[in-house]
């Protein structure tokens, strides 16, 4: 798959809005900040295909965009404490509203920084995603924050502390340092050709 050929959709602020799943689905979750849009600008080599912000909690959207035969959906970082109980509201909304509608699911990226263990949240995320027997696979973002023996200290915790079964991959990234970006491409291109 052509990481240079990624095309910005449309944000939905309502699951209803949703189109019907045209194409296999490759989505991006985690709590805000976390680093997704970074990441994903760096997946595709691009500045600011996904908006990144110094501020956590943007108004929270379903991001649609399109690569080849493959959509990749940006989710609405969650957990951010700052946020009014009508925007929490609008992000389960969404989340559980994408989650339940009768998509092609083709793979689930939940992003959870590697300097702490996962959060309540993140741990929701990642039960919701086993129970639901979606495919899914763990990123820790902002490794260049850590060592590299703290970074597979953490990586090995982490995957511990989720009961991560041996199917479910788990990749070290840095966005700002390129870390494991090579290695998420593969798993994508893996994914997207099976
Ligand atoms: P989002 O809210 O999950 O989309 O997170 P952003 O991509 O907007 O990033 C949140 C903050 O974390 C920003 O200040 C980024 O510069 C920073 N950040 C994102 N990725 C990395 C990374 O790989 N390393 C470091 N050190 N900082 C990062």
């Amino acid at each position: 798959m052509n990481f240079n050929n990624v095309r910005y959709e449309r944000s939905f602020g309502t699951s209803s809005q949703l189109p019907p799943s045209t194409m296999p689905e490759i989505s991006f979750a985690g709590r805000s900040n976390v680093g997704k849009s970074s990441l994903i600008n760096r997946l595709f080599n691009r500045k600011a295909l996904a908006k990144v912000s110094g501020t956590p909690g943007k108004t929270s959207t379903i991001n649609f965009f399109e690569a080849g035969d493959v959509r990749f959906v940006d989710l609405p970082g969650y957990g951010y404490a700052k946020v009014s109980k009508s925007e929490k509201g609008r992000w389960s909304e969404l989340i559980e509203g994408y989650f339940n509608q009768d998509r092609d699911f083709l793979l689930v990226l939940s992003l959870i920084d590697i300097r702490h263990p996962a959060q309540p949240l993140d741990e929701n995320m990642i039960a919701f995603l086993q129970d639901a027997e979606l495919p899914f696979a763990v990123v820790l973002t902002k490794a260049d924050k850590l060592t590299p023996n703290k970074q597979r200290q953490q990586k090995a915790a982490i995957t511990r502390q989720l009961d991560l079964g041996p199917d479910v991959p788990i990749v070290v990234t840095s966005s700002e340092k390129g870390i494991g970006i090579d290695e998420l491409r593969k798993l994508v291109s893996a994914e997207v050709r099976n």
